[in-house]
């Protein structure tokens, strides 16, 4: 073979969000010597900006939290949303999850905790209260030097800020902790500022990859396997263009740097199959000034119009159901939300980017004005059309019965705050722009049951496995509950590592 390279492991992991992190951990404590290759000069990637719900049904967590949770229920409600399609990977996902929470939390290092977060359909095996876990705080004082490899939450990461002292939640607790159980195998390093955008081969089996650090090449040998956990290519204009993904790449969530879909572009020069190529993740963004989109979910009263000053949907779906409704149709983007002076100016959202109402106003994210005529001028729509729609959500709100959308009557709008419906009628009147964000692409890498990557007449390419948004992602065009993206990575990466240590090939 005669290969050189400046380093060799057994596993080569590229990327390290969560996905890449579970593998990476599970793959050094089995014993294996493994890298993890990240291209900035954090980890974390967009797991680390996230809420970290994990949908993982039918783990211990559930069951100590007391949650009448079940393998079986989560199979029947992932089928009921999703179909028939892609039932094996819908199986293997619900039958590995709780080994994988398992195994991880034999790591004092991993906790997770249940919460309540309702599945985000009204379908057959839905529990009361949702499924979803979620990692335990962690104080920045137990990781130590690692602390400042960890991506700080978006909000500090975006001006340049550290962690804060204060204990990491949500999806930089999830990377801390991973990270920190990865780090006490003693068999794993990390390597910061690193862009892989080769594969290198011998023969038809991939023995490792080629990257770019500070100006200079670097190889580096995988005697196992490459499990290529980088993310999707939702911050690369071109590739989206090219494939058709709405919205635009300013507006994605992804962490400036990430996630431009080198290691994908890798993988499809040695034909691996790609598929669901124009899907994402969508979320609903407040239109920034500088052009980017601020993260908003769980609208929790006002209503939402297009730009004709109509409503299309229920606003109190998921997130991902409202954004997707909003890409439906292009009049639907830039949208608005409307609401009035009840909140005091802000935003009726559980999630909204931070900011007082002075602060929005002055940046243009939302405008004011004393009546609906004019605030309809103000975002370019015919006041009357506007002015009937919000009278008519007004009728709605006092009967307490929505007749075009039915927002009222599902489990998970209500989780937000009841009553759902709040009319729209105390001045000053104020709207903010949306615009179609994204929390990463989800086409990608066709992957079997155990992460391996496929060619496109199905035979796997040897030693390349693929997890996360680099991977086509089983649920299609659906986001089946809280937790989807991050729960789907790491169970694909543990099934990636346990094909690796069970045969090796
Ligand atoms: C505000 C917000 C809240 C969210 N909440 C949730 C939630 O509660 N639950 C949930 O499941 N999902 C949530 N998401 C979505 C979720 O965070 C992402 O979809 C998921 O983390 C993607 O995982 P990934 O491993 O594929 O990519 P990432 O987590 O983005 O990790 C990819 C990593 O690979 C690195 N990389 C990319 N290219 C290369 C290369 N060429 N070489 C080396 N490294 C490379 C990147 O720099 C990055 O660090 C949320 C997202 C946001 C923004």
């Amino acid at each position: 073979m005669g290969q050189q390279w400046d380093e060799e492991y057994d596993v080569v992991v590229v990327g390290s969000g969560a996905g890449a992190l579970t593998g990476a951990h599970l793959a050094a404590r089995a014993g294996r010597s493994v890298v993890v290759v990240e291209k900035t000069d954090r980890v974390g990637g967009m797991a680390s900006y996230s809420g970290a719900a994990l949908w993982l049904p039918g783990t211990q967590v559930q069951e100590r939290a007391g949650v009448g949770d079940s393998t079986e229920a989560a199979r029947t409600y992932l089928r009921a949303v999703l179909g028939p399609a892609e039932a094996a990977k819908q199986d293997a996902f619900v039958e590995a999850a709780p080994a994988v929470v398992a195994a991880l939390e034999e790591d004092p290092a991993v906790e997770f905790a249940h919460q309540v977060f309702p599945d985000y359909f009204d379908r057959p095996g839905r529990i009361p209260g949702g499924r979803s876990i979620i990692p335990v705080d962690i104080a920045p004082a137990e990781l130590g030097e690692l602390l400042h490899l960890v991506r700080p939450p978006a909000s500090r990461d975006r001006v340049g800020l550290d962690h804060s002292p204060e204990p990491l939640t949500r999806g930089r607790a999830l990377i801390a902790r991973l990270l920190l159980a990865f780090a006490r195998t003693g068999r794993g390093v990390v390597h910061t500022g690193t862009c892989v955008d080769e594969l290198v081969t011998d023969g038809d089996r991939v023995i490792g990859i080629a990257a770019e650090r500070g100006g200079r090449r670097v190889r580096i040998g995988a005697r196992q396997a490459v499990l290529l956990a980088a993310g999707g290519f939702e911050h690369d204009a071109g590739m989206r263009d090219e494939h058709g993904v709405a919205g635009e790449a300013a507006w994605s969530m992804a962490p400036d740097g990430t996630n431009t879909g080198e290691p994908l572009r890798a993988a499809m020069a040695l034909g691996a199959a790609t598929d669901l190529m124009h899907e994402a993740w969508w979320g609903t963004g407040l239109a920034m000034p500088d052009g980017t989109a601020g993260f908003i979910a769980g609208f929790a009263g006002g209503l939402v119009v297009d730009g004709r000053g109509h409503r299309y949907t229920n606003e109190s779906l998921s997130y991902e159901r409202l954004a997707r409704e909003m890409a439906a149709d292009p009049v639907r983007t830039p949208s608005y939300a409307l609401f009035d002076h009840r909140t005091g100016g802000h935003l009726p959202a559980v999630v909204v980017p931070a900011g007082r109402p002075e602060e929005h106003l002055a940046a243009g994210t939302w405008t004011k004005a004393d009546t609906l005529a004019e605030l309809a001028e103000s975002i370019g729509v015919a006041p009357e059309e506007l002015t009937a729609t919000v009278e008519r959500y007004n009728r709605f709100a006092e009967s307490g019965t929505d007749e075009d959308f039915g927002r009222e009557a599902d489990e998970y709008g209500r989780w937000f705050g009841e009553p759902v419906l709040v009319p729209v009628d105390r001045p000053p009147y104020y709207a903010a722009k949306l615009v179609l964000a994204d929390l990463g692409t989800k086409g990608g890498l066709v992957i079997d049951v155990a992460g391996r990557v496929l060619r496109a007449d199905g035979t796997a390419i040897p030693g390349l496995y693929a997890a996360g948004n680099t991977s086509a992602s089983f649920t299609g065009a659906f986001y089946p509950g809280p937790g989807t993206p991050i729960a789907t990575a790491m169970v694909f990466a543990a099934l990636a590592v346990q094909d690796v240590l069970g045969a090796y090939r």
